[in-house]
């Protein structure tokens, strides 16, 4: 599901170029190939426009921590801006009622009895006394998959099939259900292979008749661009309060899921992915956001980012850098930023493709705790002056940091290697600057 938006997405962002802050210059194309990546993935024009247009408004001279690049930060407002185009916040069926009654509608082949399966075995785990009732007076094919269903979680289902009258039927199910300790009651009506005058009229009737604390409509989210139409027509007669997207598992380009929402108004609040009863989730729009940007990792990385990286103390580094005065102030100074943006293993884990590879390596979070007691056992004019600190003063730092002269040694070492390769960067970001200024 969604690889190819993903892939698209991707591809997109990377074309974000520069550093410093997204101009509008750099924006226009990267929103472009967004914009097109969701035409692509059937997302309805008119969503996928105002989408991108408040991408665009949102991205437009931000300032660009130093911590992450334009395109981690694009990534995260692509994000922002699809978790709000889904509907936000996560929104819970309404169970309530005496019995509680949901009624499940959509078209014939969408999944709705399927869901209706998966919807009883959801409830039951929650301890509570599900019954579901067979109201499609049409299929007698589908009483019996029902009932083979419900044996299959272990739910009674009522039907009657010798009854043509849906109405009837739900309201003898929600008479049943009172007598018999149900607490909710899920009617699975008829669906028909294309939207139709006497089917809606009758759904409307079994709505009105039974006052479901739930009415949901399932649909099949292959069907793209058509999902979200068909939905429309339903919610227009039955002002329907949630969607079942079903089939996300299959080759669904995803369309269905990101502009529903924004076309009826109207939440997603189940999805299903298989034909098992188990694969049933619950929807959460920023989960969702995440897998179609197959970029979870980043987009934590620039919120932690966002919230703790101090960005006047990274210039002053910059500045020092760039002058080749960095020293081991400056050193347990980003030690210190590093610990604040969490445990070292989730900070591996955020930067994309590293956690895979990361997974059997134990890291330690204490492996900075050596480091930082031999640079706290040094007196200020050595943090200043790395170079004065000699074979002497090495014992020392051994032995009043409780390490050895090894350690020591390795860490002057690493300092020295990290102070020789910013002489070298900043050697060539000024030839690079000063070929830039000849030409
Ligand atoms: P109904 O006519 O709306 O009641 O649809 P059904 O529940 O009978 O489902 C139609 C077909 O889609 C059946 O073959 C189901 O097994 C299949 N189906 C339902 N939900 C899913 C799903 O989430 N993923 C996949 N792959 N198949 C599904």
């Amino acid at each position: 599901m969604f690889d190819n938006l993903s892939t698209k997405l991707d591809r997109a962002i990377k074309t974000l170029k520069g550093q410093g802050s997204i101009s509008e210059i750099n924006v226009a194309a990267t929103v472009k190939e967004i914009r097109r990546a969701l035409v692509d993935a059937d997302v309805n024009y008119k969503v996928a426009k105002e989408v991108t247009d408040k991408i665009k408004d949102e991205a437009m001279g931000r300032e660009v921590l130093t911590a992450v690049s334009p395109g981690q930060l694009m990534v995260k407002i692509v994000y922002d801006e699809l978790t709000q185009l889904m509907g936000g916040e996560k929104q819970d069926i309404v169970i309530k009622g005496e019995p509680a009654v949901v009624l499940l509608s959509g078209l014939q082949g969408s999944g709705k009895t399927t869901f209706a399966g998966k919807l009883a075995s959801f409830i039951k785990k929650q301890n509570r006394n599900v019954l579901l009732v067979a109201c499609d007076v049409y299929r007698p094919a589908a009483i019996d998959q029902l009932k083979v269903l419900g044996e299959q979680i272990g739910v009674e289902v009522y039907s009657e099939p010798e009854n043509k009258n849906p109405v009837e039927i739900s309201q003898n199910a929600i008479v049943y259900a009172r007598k018999n300790n149900k607490k909710v009651v899920i009617i699975d009506t008829a669906g028909r292979l294309a939207v139709d005058e006497q089917m809606m009229r009758e759904i409307e009737q079994v709505k009105r008749a039974i006052n479901p604390s739930e009415t949901l409509f399932v649909v099949d989210s292959m069907t793209g661009q058509d999902a979200v139409n068909t939905a429309k027509t339903f919610n227009d007669r039955l002002n329907f309060d949630g969607v079942v997207l079903t089939k996300l598992d299959g080759d669904s380009r995803g369309g269905a899921a990101l502009s529903i929402r924004a076309v009826v108004e109207k939440p997603i609040k189940f999805i299903s992915t298989g034909e098992k009863m188990e694969a049933l989730d619950l929807f959460y729009p920023d989960r969702m956001a995440q897998r179609i940007l197959g970029m979870g990792d980043v987009i934590s990385l620039v919120e932690r980012a966002q919230q703790q990286f101090d960005e006047d103390e990274a210039k002053r580094i910059n500045a020092k850098i760039r002058k080749n005065q960095f020293d081991f102030n400056d050193f347990l100074g980003q030690l210190e930023q590093i610990k604040k943006m969490g445990n070292l293993k989730d900070l591996v884990g955020m930067i994309p493709g590293a956690s895979k590879m990361m997974k059997d390596v134990e890291i330690d979070d204490d492996a900075f705790k050596p480091v930082e007691s031999i640079i706290k056992s040094m007196t200020k004019q050595e943090r200043a002056q790395p170079d004065i600190i000699n074979g002497s003063r090495r014992r020392r730092l051994a032995a009043g940091s409780g390490t050895d002269i090894q350690q020591v040694n390795a860490l002057m070492k690493q300092f020295e290697d990290m102070r020789k390769m910013m002489r070298q960067m900043n050697k060539l970001s000024q030839t690079k600057g000063g070929m830039a200024q000849m030409a």
